[in-house]
């Protein structure tokens, strides 16, 4: 790193007016500052400002302090926006005002801070008083900037104003700010400052420069709140970025009738239809809305209620967006019948909606298939196939209360109240269901939404940050269901003459905003035709197979359903499980090879059931099936259990006896099947070769299958895989024996049947002698879980709070578990692929472990030159997408 250096080059510019940028400059400028450069050159209402570039916050961060020349650029800025605004900055007769606003460049909504009416004091009041002749909103106006810019610049806490202003309404006897008389506002800002200056011990900024100095510099440092930060791990946004900040001149929203404040979204940002939505509150100040501190009218009510201005608003919101060709959220400000504009950017949305606005635009010609295609996200294909309430299972009985549909998709989980506590139990923590509970939500709030499964409030409406969030996050939200009343202290909850306490469960349905008591069933979201068609685009761009790990005729359906091209692991394990578990264990357990055999002459034919099931939803694709795999003694942990406590009571209550001599030899020889590290001991190939029956079984049951569904005309695919091979011998050996089963089995049956017999790659040696290996294989997979593993020597299993503790400390800087070590585990499958193709140049190669479905690891798979990655079925549309963006060389959100 180079060393700080004390001064910054005074050649650079580092203030630029919005007539100077454009959409282009999002990294000096910030989204923001772009955006409102791209507005002003297209001529369209921005209120005039400039931008403090994202430079001059590395800078400010670095050295602890404004660069040299910064404010003197920022007065000559200012100064133009005096002259075309007619009005001057601390001028008491005709002051200008101005907003204060963060902007990165990605957007970060609500996570850093904006101060707005700034340049008040009690000079400036009187000329805003006269200037306006509405005393009630210059004060108004004024406990908002003090409020504001106490809590945001001079770090007093927002608690005592909220404090202050709630006794101020129960003296007056007041609901709602609205109602609110000027002599109230009046002492509200009395108290304010008398607050400010308790709390700062130091008379209030009254200059304008200063507190617009001030003001700059707080803006700079909130992009290191722990807010910022949170949200910047979320979404893999670099930290080194900087936020820019925007000076603009005021309009305002609070000036009375025919004035007012809202969001819109050209589309609908949960389902993507294409229709102005959005919120608007009359007589009001920007942050109320995006705050979600009042619930503000739908944007219909300002058709009925403006029509002009709706109007208007729609005309400049279309042609934002076909001139972004990109669904926009825009933020507006109306003053006395005077639209402006204030902000527009492209729209955060749900999964679902951005597929669906890919693909219209698509067909609206506004972008190609491959700008769709880029468009999303690989994780945001997932909230499409979200979960929903179960068909039927809506019980008016247990209906709470209805708020509004802000984030779609189904939760169900225990209510909490506070966002420590969802951190705590919620996923990340202890991997509990929980539903945040909030009256509302702040961005502070944000580590906790991530880790509920649902969000409920009571206020804020359906642009609300905790909405912005839950949709990009895809967490089902409910919000602004007013008739919850939350009692944090009693950790309770009423709704209309309900009462739910914290540990309670709940359903939210975020979908159509009904909020249910108790656990209603969900189900997985289905393939809708938009999805389909994306997908086709999808799969003409990549060139990377995609298969899946399924272990069951069900989940086979499933991942075809997902448009898997055929099984790359089927596990055979589950297989004997379930009321298979006794002939299991007879068979292990049996002491001649008579009695063996007759509980795997029981097990062949349930064997043989599955597989032809699979071979017949699967038809000609292939279907990768590994032969037994765990440690034997995970087929006794019950029967160990149970048999341990027979022999401590039979002692008791028939000592001596027959049935407890038979006990003591069972538990014996279940003691004898422990090992010490079965991760390492008796599994894979090497149970295999000391135990060959099991194996000949299975392979029997395969092949028996496999010639059956031929009889009917499918052409199964067959791969027969052994895991945990390291030596080529082993694989050798044990091929060696089962072919001579395979041969058997088709004579038998008199069927040709096409099957290979490859060998999982897990094990760092295979990787190493993988062109001795290759000789004995048709193909190669990869298994990646155990292959990290053994790489890490950490097991899965343990490595759980050491990787939690790696990443917080920086000594991870990602999961080897979820993503593919590139350069450890990735630089030992470069060599297996290398020894593998020296043998044979054509043998294909895939991966099978969870990495399969991480779309960083496909970009890597792809880069590796494998012929397929298998994932589980919900992961397979993310894993589609992933490897077409690889082909296209998307850069991933790694790469931010
Ligand atoms: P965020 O990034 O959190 O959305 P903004 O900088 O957009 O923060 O500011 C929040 C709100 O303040 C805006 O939605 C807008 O309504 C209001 N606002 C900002 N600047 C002005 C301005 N110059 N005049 C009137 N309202 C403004
Ligand atoms: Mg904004
Ligand atoms: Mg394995």
């Amino acid at each position: 790193m180079d060393h700080p250096s004390s001064t910054t080059a005074p050649l650079t510019r580092r203030v630029f007016a919005f007539a100077e940028g454009d959409r282009e400059q999002s990294a000096l400028l910030g989204g923001k500052g772009a955006n409102l450069a791209e507005m002003t050159r297209l001529g369209l209402p921005v209120p005039p400002g400039f931008t403090i570039t994202t430079d001059a916050c590395r800078d400010y961060l670095r050295l602890g302090r404004l660069p040299d020349g910064l404010i003197k650029a920022v007065r000559a800025a200012l100064q133009a926006v005096e002259q075309e605004t007619g009005k001057g900055f601390g001028d008491a007769d005709n002051p200008l005002l101005v907003s204060v606003r963060s902007g990165a460049k990605f957007s970060m909504p609500g996570m850093m801070d904006t101060v707005l009416n700034l340049g008040l004091n009690d000079k400036t009041l009187h000329g805003l008083i006269r200037l306006t002749g509405d005393e009630r909103f210059a004060y108004d106006a004024y406990r908002r900037f003090l409020a504001m810019f106490g809590e945001i610049v001079l770090g007093v806490q927002g608690a005592l104003f909220e404090e202050l202003l709630r006794k101020q309404r129960e003296q007056l006897g007041v609901a709602t700010d609205t109602q609110m008389t000027t002599e109230g506002w009046r002492d509200l800002t009395r108290r304010y400052l008398r607050l400010i200056e308790s709390q700062t011990e130091t008379a209030f900024p009254s200059d304008p420069l200063r507190q617009l100095e001030l003001a700059i510099e707080a803006v700079f440092k909130s992009w290191n709140t722990e807010r910022a930060i949170a949200y910047r791990r979320a979404t893999r946004i670099a930290d080194d970025l900087g936020t820019a900040v925007n000076v603009q001149a005021m309009v305002f929203g609070n000036a009375g009738e025919g004035s007012g404040t809202g969001v819109v979204f050209t589309r609908n940002p949960s389902t993507g239809e294409r229709r102005l939505f959005g919120e608007y509150l009359e007589n009001a100040q920007g942050e109320d809305v995006v705050a979600g501190v009042r619930t503000p009218l739908d944007i219909g009510q300002l058709e009925k209620r403006a029509p002009a201005i709706y109007t208007q608003l729609r005309e400049l919101a279309e042609r934002l967006e076909q001139h972004y060709r990109e669904m926009q959220d825009v933020e507006f400000t109306v003053e006395r019948g005077r639209l402006y504009l204030l902000q527009c950017r492209g729209g955060k949305r749900s999964g679902m909606a951005a597929v669906a606005i890919a693909v219209d635009m698509v067909k609206e010609k506004l972008i190609t298939r491959e700008d769709a295609v880029r468009r999303i996200q690989p994780e945001q294909l997932v909230q499409c196939l979200h979960s929903r309430l179960k068909e039927g299972v809506a019980d008016k009985a247990r209906l709470v209360g209805t708020g509004l549909n802000a984030g779609p998709g189904a939760a169900v989980g225990q209510i909490v109240f506070d966002a420590e506590t969802a951190v705590r139990i919620g996923k990340p923590g202890r991997g509990e269901e929980v539903i945040l509970v909030r009256r509302q939500t702040s961005p502070d709030d944000l580590p906790g939404m991530l880790a509920a499964t649902g969000v409920l409030t009571a206020e804020g409406g359906r642009t609300s940050h905790a909405a912005l969030v839950a949709r990009q996050f895809g967490i089902p939200t409910v919000c602004g269901l007013r008739e919850l009343e939350i009692d944090e202290e009693r950790r309770l909850v009423h709704c209309n003459g309900h009462a739910l306490r914290e540990g309670d469960w709940l359903t939210v349905d975020g979908t159509t905003g009904a909020v249910y008591f108790g656990r209603l069933a969900t189900e997985s979201g289905k393939v809708t035709p938009k999805f389909q068609e994306f997908m086709n685009w999808v799969d003409e761009l990549r060139t990377l197979g995609v298969r899946a790990n399924a272990d069951t005729p069900e989940q086979a359906k499933e991942a075809l359903e997902f448009g898997a091209e055929g099984i790359g692991l089927c596990r055979t394990e589950h297989m004997f499980l379930g009321a298979r578990l006794p002939l299991v264990q007879q068979m292990i357990l049996a002491r001649t090879p008579a009695q063996r055999q007759r509980a795997l002459d029981r097990l062949l034919p349930l064997q043989r059931g599955d597989f032809e099931q699979i071979f017949r939803t699967l038809g000609a694709r292939p279907v990768t099936i590994r032969l037994i795999d765990p440690p034997l003694h995970e087929f006794f942990s019950d029967l160990e259990a149970d048999t341990r406590r027979a022999v401590l009571a039979l002692r008791v209550i028939e000592p001596g006896s027959r049935k407890l001599a038979r006990r003591e030899r069972l538990l014996l020889r279940l003691e004898d099947l422990h090992e010490a590290n079965p991760m390492m001991g008796l599994r894979g190939v090497r149970l295999s070769l000391l135990h060959p029956e099991i194996v000949a079984m299975q392979v029997r049951a395969i092949m028996e299958a496999a010639a059956m569904a031929e009889l009917d005309g499918v052409r199964p695919h067959v791969e027969i895989m052994i895991p945990l091979v390291g030596m080529a011998s082993e694989l050798r050996a044990i091929r060696g024996h089962l072919e001579s089963v395979v041969q058997q089995v088709l004579k038998e049956t008199g069927q040709r049947v096409e099957y290979r017999f490859g060998s999982m790659i897990e094990v760092p040696r295979a990787c190493l002698v993988a062109e001795d290996i290759a000789r004995e294989a048709d193909f190669f997979s990869f298994g990646t879980n155990d292959l990290t593993q053994l790489t890490y020597a950490l097991s899965r299993d343990d490595a759980g709070p050491i990787v939690r503790q790696y990443l917080a400390d920086g000594i991870f800087d990602f999961d080897p578990t979820e993503r593919i070590d590139r350069e450890g585990v990735g630089r030992l499958m470069a060599m297996a692929i290398e020894g593998a193709r020296r043998t044979k140049p054509k043998i294909k190669i895939g991966i099978c472990g969870e990495h399969g479905g991480d779309p960083d690891s496909v970009h890597f798979c792809h880069t590796l030159g494998l012929d397929y990655v298998s994932c589980s079925p919900r992961r397979v549309p993310v894993a589609r997408l992933a490897a077409a963006h690889a082909a296209l060389a998307v850069e991933g959100p790694a790469d931010r």
